[in-house]
């Protein structure tokens, strides 16, 4: 086996798509996603039974594609990693069963992998040249020193995840040694973007019309309370934000103002509040842990440019890397997967026995 170069095959059903990846070291050959976004749009969010059905019709597909591009044989791959959590139950046993019993079929040594790890460390994937998705990462990486593959100069670092259902702040010693500094109390900003986005009939999911509205719209003209911004400590939360957001649009709506009057200034008030929430707390973190050299950020909020731009305007700032990832491995993949399972190998962290990759079971809320 290539230790240097090997080959990892990543699977992530964690949530509505269908993801299948290989990755030669940190190297993208292949990453495959079936999305169903039409499909739960008819439900208004997530239907995890419908989800389910349609990762056991795709699975098969999606991994026949990713091979087929990477043009490799499920023979030649050195590693099978997947998802086992935090994501939909039984959702998640469909990637991770279909992953187990490959490893199994071909003795090949098998990496349970946190999703969450993967969001965070996916500004780290490189294309199948070796070179980083982005400028800032590239430059990152010229400047400091790269102890094969394991970035030790870019750590410690400050991590902040933004998805669906996720909003944390981490302390990254280094890769696979992680403090979590503080998390959302109640809903994630994700879950804030649609919930906001029902109330105004956006649709789901809300987030992106929330986004795009909020660029037609003037600053300062409806304001909403900053969420937790003299908490004192590292934790965010959104639900006081989207019952402020309920009642301004009831108010208006009661003035018998039409929506298309107020709505683009009314999703960057919206737009404001958040982005200043995740600003203060990021800065604080940063002043509290003065040693990190780097703030990697990850999740499918950071789809949004804007939160990405004013996000790395304070940490330029301050003049720390900026580690995020390409706008296609912001949302769920499996070459984040592939890239925890390629660092998990070179520190050995992997299952050889039959017997005890078998016993590995899916864990729908599995922390970091
Ligand atoms: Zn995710």
């Amino acid at each position: 086996m290539d230790n240097k170069q090997p080959l990892v095959l990543a699977f992530d059903t964690s949530c509505d798509d269908t993801s299948v990846a290989v990755l030669k070291r940190r190297k993208v050959l292949s990453s495959v996603v079936s999305s169903q976004v039409d499909i739960h749009a008819e439900w208004g969010g997530v239907v995890p039974d419908i989800a389910r059905r349609e990762h056991e019709k795709n699975i098969p597909m999606v991994y026949d594609e990713a091979l087929k591009k990477a043009k490799v044989k499920t023979e030649d791959i050195d590693y099978i990693a997947s998802t086992y959590g935090p994501g939909l139950a039984i959702d998640l046993e469909i990637g991770l069963n279909f992953a187990k019993e490959l490893a199994i079929k071909y003795s090949k040594p098998f990496i349970p992998v946190n999703h969450m790890e993967g969001h965070l460390l996916s500004g780290l994937l490189e294309n199948s040249k070796g070179k980083a998705f982005t400028e800032d990462v590239e430059k990152a990486k010229k400047e400091n020193s790269d102890n094969d593959g394991i970035k030790e100069e870019l750590f410690p670092a400050l991590g902040l995840l933004i998805s669906g259902k996720h909003t944390e702040l981490i302390y990254v010693k280094k890769v696979g040694d992680y403090v979590k500094l503080g998390q959302t109390l109640d809903d994630a900003v994700g879950e804030a973007f649609d919930k906001v986005g029902r109330i105004l009939n956006f649709g789901y999911p809300g987030g992106p019309t929330l986004t795009e509205f909020a660029k037609k719209g003037e600053s300062g003209k409806i304001e909403f309370p900053v969420p937790m911004k003299n908490s004192n400590d590292l934790n965010f939360s959104y639900s006081g934000l989207k019952t402020a957001a309920l009642y301004k649009t009831k108010e208006l709506r009661e003035e018998g103002k039409k929506d298309k009057e107020w709505v683009y200034d009314f999703c960057r008030g919206f737009m404001d509040a958040i982005v200043e929430s995740l600003v203060i707390k990021l800065e604080s973190a940063i002043q509290e842990y003065g040693d990190v050299r780097s703030v990697f950020v990850g999740g499918g909020v950071f789809n949004s440019e804007e939160i990405l731009r004013e996000i790395g305007r304070v940490v330029r700032s301050y003049g720390l890397n900026y580690v995020y990832p390409a706008k296609e491995y912001r949302g769920d993949n499996a070459a984040m997967i592939g890239l925890v399972g390629y660092y998990k190998a070179q520190l050995g962290d992997y299952i050889e026995k039959h017997e005890e990759i078998e016993k590995v079971d899916r864990v729908p809320r599995l922390s970091l």
